[in-house]
């Protein structure tokens, strides 16, 4: 993947960071926006974003479609490994691109709505 230079939401530099600016500790490379502080962090130990930068918004948007999903699979009774493996079905994304801390705006509707409707189907 390309390291991102700009930020998608107000065009910002994105420069490469540590996550003790943002919390005043850690040692973690993120990649950090210098105008809006949208961020992104960075697969374990080394210095690869895992994907585009998010602000608050998109941050709480994933703590929330989170919550969703994990709902949803503890629910159906499925194992943490069969809920991702149908949800990169469902989506029709490979199984290591199914991850909602990864996941933009429309990706996070998507996996909700996904949710609904697999219960409003097993309802009918
Ligand atoms: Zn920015």
């Amino acid at each position: 993947m390309r390291i991102q230079k700009i930020c998608q939401y107000c065009g910002g530099k994105i420069v490469k960071s540590k996550s003790r600016v943002l919390y005043g500790k850690g040692n973690e490379t993120i990649y950090l926006c210098t105008t809006c502080n949208a961020y992104v962090g960075c697969y374990k130990g080394t210095e690869k974003p895992m994907g585009r930068v998010a602000n608050t918004v998109l941050r709480l948007k994933r703590q929330e479609t989170h919550q969703i999903f994990d709902t949803f699979w503890k629910k159906q009774g499925w194992t943490r490994s069969a809920a991702y493996r149908w949800l990169a079905q469902s989506l029709q994304v490979p199984e290591e691109n199914a991850h909602i801390g990864m996941m933009e705006m429309d990706a996070c509707e998507a996996v909700a709505r996904l949710c609904r409707d697999y219960k409003n189907k097993e309802a009918a």
